[in-house]
């Protein structure tokens, strides 16, 4: 099962890949609440709506080998409202702005801390209104 920025525009070149959870599928249940029995995962889950990211459960980083990683990667907000050539966050995520809360972001370094992570941490998230920033 594969999903993320690499596979949204071009899924069809990993014909390896059994299920694709594309665009923001992954928080719009249904189709992918909870499990899928043995047969019952489709091979394509997208859809075109974008999910409530004060919704958005934290990282299971649990699941990582946190010592094979450098930097860890906290998503502090999806969509940007600007349009630069090279970049495709619009695509993936709108042009509005969605911010997590400051009690998600909290949550997400606690749990990185108590599993014994005291490396780096990126944060990604939109550049800041240019308007606000020449003031
Ligand atoms: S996220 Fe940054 S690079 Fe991408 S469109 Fe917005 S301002 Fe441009």
């Amino acid at each position: 099962m594969a999903g993320g920025p690499l596979f949204v525009n071009e899924y069809h070149l990993f014909p390896a890949v059994d299920h694709f959870v594309l665009n923001e599928a992954r928080n719009h249940p249904p189709p992918l609440s909870g499990r899928p029995g043995p047969g019952e995962a489709k091979p394509l889950y997208t859809t075109s709506e974008f999910a409530d990211i004060l919704q958005s459960p934290p990282p299971r980083w649990e699941l990582l080998e946190l010592d094979r990683y450098a930097m860890m990667s906290i998503q502090y907000s999806r969509g940007c409202p600007y349009n630069c050539d090279f970049c495709n966050v619009t695509v993936l995520f709108g042009h509005r702005p969605r911010i997590k809360s400051a009690a998600q972001i909290i949550t997400e370094l606690d749990s990185l801390y108590r599993l014994g992570w005291r490396g780096k941490v990126f944060f990604c998230r939109r550049q800041p209104d240019r308007q606000q920033k020449r003031a």
